[in-house]
């Protein structure tokens, strides 16, 4: 067991934290906290770290990175890996200027920044998705205004001038949303009602896919202009139209690969965190965040100050620290792991209220190269006849339609080590209604898999699929909800709407419990590899407030340079 803190003079040792996941928000936050001066301890349930980006080789050969593939903003990462222990640098702009420089966008060769080649190898992806609609004509999406204007001009000229004003608006709230506001953690109500007004302005608050509307007339632009939202659980017919700021996330800094795949990234940011003095325990799933009230009592009614201890896992072993943070699941961490008596404004009723993102299929699959060509990129998203009844159906009536729209990747087109010679892996995801529809997976899943397979070789995605299939397995929304512990099989945490968005959106510092705290898709600001990035900074920094670490600690600046920082 570890030296309890509230019986050891806090002079004589260092700051501990316990960390529950090693998802990619947990990693980042240890790696963040082993930068602040704590001593971090990252327990995890499952035999790998990663959480949703899990990464699975198969016996036949096969690696298949079960969740993210979509690399973004590659200068958070590299932030990280030039992290150094009691260095926090939480000072530095979050965006220094070659960052927003015009040509800050790595087009070819390797994209990553200089320390993160010494742990893994970044490269940009063109086009960054091909789009397929369901006619078979597609849209290949590159960021690139001028190949954006020829295909709008092939596939819909009459909404070439509203892609201007589209690209005019979505800048503005690039600029303000992200770039200056990204960073802001909406703990209280005056720090939320002093950007309403700009929201309102920039007509953010509009759901995303009425605002693509006032810019597009034509189905198959406005279905471009606002899917994308579906990649972090976001329903484009419900989330703030302040989301219409990936399009430019993507546009400025690009879509990348980790060689490897995300796996590698994830097993670099392991090794990074271990490097700071970290401890990562694998296989030590949490069954309860232990809190007592300010005295160290134990809690019996909702009231009062509440205090987090530290963690006793499902083996009973009991770990304490001074603070505690959950990478876990939102709603879960309060209903399952915080005792209802510690809890005031995180109640049972509160949780269960809360929206909850999608869920998805993925099939996981490998097939032999020989055979017809594929007409295929890197990343494929594949939109069924319906788009908006689609969204309606899984986001609202949860029920499985007719027919489906897909996102396809086939990394082996751009890293063969990832199957077997002569052979691709790919995934193919496909967004399904959350465990609240009441579906059983043991029937719906295999039948689900068989009619994506029909549909790709029927439709010529891969020909002969069937014949070249060598390699079968997939996940529903059971897999979320048992092996990754989240609430109804969510697949993306709370979903991104406009009252759980910001203020609204769980808090990273807990509402209830003095010292703990949530980092990565449920918390602010929200679901996605970069966004949980952010996350662990903005926890970071809110931990570093709460704890008055040091100015030389906290920005990682010579002590003679720090009167001036102490006094901000
Ligand atoms: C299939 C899929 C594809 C996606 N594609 C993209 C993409 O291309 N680009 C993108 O930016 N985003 C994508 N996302 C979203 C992105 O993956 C997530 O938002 C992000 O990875 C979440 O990271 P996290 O650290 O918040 O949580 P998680 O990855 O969920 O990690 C949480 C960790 O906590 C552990 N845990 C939970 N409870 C306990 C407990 N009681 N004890 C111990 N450990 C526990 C879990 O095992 C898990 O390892 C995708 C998501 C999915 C599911």
């Amino acid at each position: 067991m570890t030296p309890d803190p509230t019986t050891t003079p806090a002079a004589a040792r260092r700051k501990t934290a316990l960390i529950v996941g090693a998802g990619i928000g947990g990693l980042s936050l240890g790696i963040r906290l082993q930068s602040l001066g704590f001593d971090t301890t990252i327990v995890e349930r499952l035999d790998q770290q990663g959480g949703r980006a899990y990464q699975k080789r198969t016996p036949d050969g096969y690696v298949f990175d079960m969740g993210p593939t979509v690399i973004t903003v590659p200068h958070f990462i590299e932030e990280l890996f030039a992290l150094e222990r009691d260095k926090g640098m939480l000072g530095e702009a979050d965006y220094p200027a070659q960052v927003l420089a015009p040509d800050a966008r790595v087009r070819e060769g390797e994209s990553g920044g200089e320390r993160t080649r010494d742990y893994v190898k970044l490269v940009p992806i063109l086009p960054f998705y091909r789009i397929y609609f369901d006619d078979g004509t597609f849209f290949d999406y590159d960021g690139d205004p001028v190949s954006t204007r020829r295909q709008i001009a092939d596939l819909a000229p009459e909404d070439l001038a509203g892609y201007e004003r589209f690209h005019a608006d979505a800048q503005a709230i690039f600029e303000r949303g992200f770039l200056e506001l990204g960073y802001t953690h909406f703990g209280d109500m005056p720090t939320m009602l002093r950007v309403v007004p700009d929201l309102m302005r920039l007509d953010a608050v509009r759901t995303l896919f009425s605002f693509t509307s006032k810019y597009f007339q034509n189905p198959k632009m406005r279905q471009v202009f606002s899917f994308e939202t579906l990649l972090v659980g976001g329903n484009p017919l419900s989330v703030p139209a302040i989301y219409a700021m990936i399009h430019f996330v993507e546009k400025t800094w690009g879509i990348h690969y980790a060689m490897g795949g995300t796996g590698a990234l994830v097993d670099a940011f392991a090794r990074k965190f271990e490097e700071l003095g970290g401890t990562l325990r694998l296989n030590a799933g949490v069954q309860e965040i232990l809190v007592t009230d300010d005295r160290g009592r134990p809690v019996r009614r909702p009231g009062g100050k509440r205090v987090a201890r530290g963690l006793r896992l499902e083996s009973g072993e009991e770990l304490h620290a001074d603070i505690v943070v959950s990478n876990g699941d939102w709603a879960n961490t309060y209903l399952k792991r915080v005792p209802a008596a510690a809890r005031l404004v995180n109640s049972d009723v509160r949780v269960k209220a809360a929206r909850q993102s999608m869920s998805l299929l993925v099939i996981y699959f490998g097939f032999r190269k020989e055979g017809p060509a594929l007409n295929l990129r890197h990343h494929n998203i594949i939109l069924g006849p319906r788009y908006e009844e689609l969204l309606t159906e899984i986001f609202g009536k949860k029920v499985l339609g007719r027919d489906f729209s897909q996102y396809l990747h086939v990394p082996t087109l751009t890293d063969p080590t990832l199957a077997p010679e002569g052979h691709h892996a790919a995934y193919t995801l496909v967004p399904v209604p959350h465990n609240a529809s009441g579906l059983d997976w043991s029937v719906e899943g295999p039948k689900l898999v068989e009619r994506v397979y029909d549909f790709l070789e029927e439709r010529g995605y891969i020909p002969n699929l069937r014949e070249r299939l060598t390699h079968s397995e997939f996940i529903t929304p059971d897999y979320f909800e048992g092996t990754l512990d989240s609430y109804l099989g969510n697949a993306f945490g709370p979903e991104p709407i406009l009252a759980q968005s910001a203020y609204f959106r769980p808090h990273n510092r807990s509402e209830d419990v003095r010292n703990l705290y949530m980092v990565g898709a449920g918390a602010q600001p929200g679901g996605g590899t970069p966004s949980v990035m952010m996350s662990a900074k903005m926890t970071a920094r809110l931990i570093a407030q709460d704890f008055g670490i040091h100015p030389s600690v906290r920005d990682g600046v010579p002590e003679r340079n720090t009167a001036d920082l102490a006094a901000d």
